[in-house]
């Protein structure tokens, strides 16, 4: 797995999407109160942005955003030509990568409107992010 592209949509989605989470039960299973050492890499940037955010991710959202690359990465090559790209990651991330905790510790309202969410960021911010770098590897 890229560890820089883990970083790059974990961080991404913590930034934007954790602070978009308005229900408390939502909030609890998605985030952590203090930076854990997994999610250090994804803030390095953050002292030069001169404020610090008060939400980090989880460790199993860092895990399973980790895992959904590791999806996305594996069939990109396969599938970037063809129509329905971004349906396609989203459908494979969802029945591949492993989401049982959202459901058993999260919140009984919202947690498929968390799995959607989590697939749908991690692929609208990656297909770019992909592209970029295959692009660059071409030049
Ligand atoms: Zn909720």
């Amino acid at each position: 797995m890229d560890l820089f592209s883990a970083a790059y949509v974990t961080g991404f989605i913590a930034r934007y999407g954790l602070r978009a989470v308005r229900c408390d039960d939502c909030k609890t299973c998605l985030t952590s109160p203090v930076m854990l050492p997994t999610n250090a890499f994804i803030y390095f940037k953050e002292y030069k942005d001169n404020k610090q955010s008060l939400t980090y991710p989880s460790e199993r959202l860092v895990e399973t955003v980790s895992a959904s690359i590791t999806v996305l990465d594996g069939m990109m090559a396969e599938v970037a030509h063809t129509y329905s790209v971004e349906e396609k990651i989203r459908a494979a991330i969802e029945n591949t990568v492993d989401f049982g905790w959202i459901q058993s510790s999260g919140c009984s309202l919202h947690h498929q409107e968390i799995v959607d969410g989590i697939a749908r960021s991690a692929t609208r911010i990656s297909v770019p992010w992909w592209c970029k770098r295959r692009n660059r590897s071409l030049m």
